[in-house]
């Protein structure tokens, strides 16, 4: 298979991966249209924006001016593990990008020239966070941006309400589309040579589109774990005597799995932190630094807490998303179309999308996708998952006609 090299992992959809390495080339002195300072991308949960943007920046800080994003060089691979010295990622747990945030970190960061590399590279990957005072501090960069700094911005839409229409008008549009599973599939077997297609087509289809799930689905026994877990609690909706457990199991589950996948990161977090404080030190000023970080540390633990919160929520949407996703199949088995042009998502569970279709009318089948979809919108909400979750198996009951004759 032909390798593009960090534009591997961009889906071939919309010519995306094309116009990413031409502007890469201009931007190493090949030629000179395709490149500019400031790019939005766009597109719906999953279809890789964010992933495509960091390819990008990955070319952007490339060694290799020759073949830039060759996926080979030290540049390419830090950039792609997100520690590269020219690189900023500004992500946020909270609900909003504070405009201290801009003005005192990342303006101040993307005018400093490259330290190593031939760009410098801020990411703004929840671009849609930005508020209108953060948005304007960030114009101003990107009106007379540093000569050689790149401001790439990801947002689900170009919508206004997603994204400042000044900023929008200032930057490149790079609309990613929902891959197909082919695209997926294409894209898990480059970047993991040791999957086998059969596995890598698995992930795709069951994903829907959604390359980080795929991602998850074809690498980690704990994604597949997850997603087995949401799929049980469908078949557990006409199993009373164990419907109400598997809820259970889903609500407690989700608060250890989350902590399992944040945990590393954290730890590397705090110690981070600590070297940086100096921490460990010995001899004079070490006690009165000491006096000072605690508030830092504090800081970290909050914002660790929250992010292991907006995870648990995640993993949870994301459970309800096969649980969705089940009730479209057996949508598709009950109107007939299953064998046509509409394939089946899960198509491991095709036994219970046959089931469902077979006991519950169209109708039910409606009422339990709705339930579903008000039970993602309450997430985040003051009521905690157990209760949204077993409110949701109660009206999935009712829905699917269970113990009525
Ligand atoms: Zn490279």
């Amino acid at each position: 298979m032909e390798s593009y090299g960090v534009f591997d992992r961009v889906p071939a959809a919309g010519g995306v991966r094309e116009r990413l390495m031409v502007a890469a080339r201009a931007a190493h002195g090949h030629g000179d249209s395709g490149m500019t300072h400031a790019w939005l991308f766009t597109g719906p949960p999953g279809s890789g924006r964010s992933v495509a943007a960091e390819a990008f920046a990955a070319a952007l800080l490339c060694e290799n001016s020759e073949q830039p994003g060759c996926g080979m060089c030290h540049g390419c691979q830090t950039a792609l593990a997100g520690t590269h010295s020219d690189l900023f990622t500004v992500r946020t747990e909270g609900t909003i990008i504070q405009v201290d945030l801009v003005r005192f970190r990342v303006i101040p960061w993307a005018y400093r020239k490259p330290s190593t590399a031939a760009w410098r590279v801020v990411i703004i990957e929840d671009a849609d966070r930005l508020n209108d005072q953060s948005a304007n501090a960030l114009l101003k960069a990107v009106e007379e941006p540093p000569e050689r700094t790149a401001f790439l911005m990801c947002a689900p839409t170009t919508n206004p309400a997603d994204f400042s229409v000044t900023l929008r008008s200032r930057s490149r549009h790079v609309y990613v589309p929902t891959p197909t599973p082919e695209d997926v599939s294409e894209v898990l077997r480059a970047q993991f040579p040791e999957l086998t297609d059969e596995q890598a087509q698995w992930a795709a289809t069951v994903s829907n589109g959604h390359i980080g799930r795929a991602r998850g689905l074809a690498t980690d026994p704990g994604t597949r774990e997850w997603r087995k877990k949401a799929l049980d609690m469908v078949e557990a909706v006409f199993n009373p005597a164990v419907s109400y457990l598997r809820t259970f199991e889903i609500a407690a589950s989700a608060k250890a799995e989350a902590e399992r996948r944040l945990q590393s990161r954290e730890e590397e977090e705090l110690s981070k932190l600590e070297e940086a404080l100096g921490i460990g030190a010995r001899g004079k000023g070490a006690q009165t630094a000491l006096r000072g970080t605690k508030g830092d540390i504090k800081r970290l633990e909050e914002d660790q807490k929250r992010r292991r919160q907006r995870t648990e929520r995640d993993l949870i949407d994301l459970a309800l998303v096969d649980v969705m996703g089940l009730f479209r199949d057996a949508m598709v088995v009950s109107v007939g179309a299953a064998s046509g042009a509409t394939p089946l998502i899960h198509i491991d569970r095709g036994q219970t999308a046959a089931e469902i279709a077979r006991r519950v009318p169209q109708e039910g089948i409606l009422e339990c996708l709705d339930a579903v979809t008000d039970t993602r919108n309450q997430l985040g909400t003051a009521v905690t998952s157990r209760v949204l979750l077993d409110g949701l198996m109660g009206q999935l009951q009712l829905s699917c006609r269970v113990g009525v004759r």
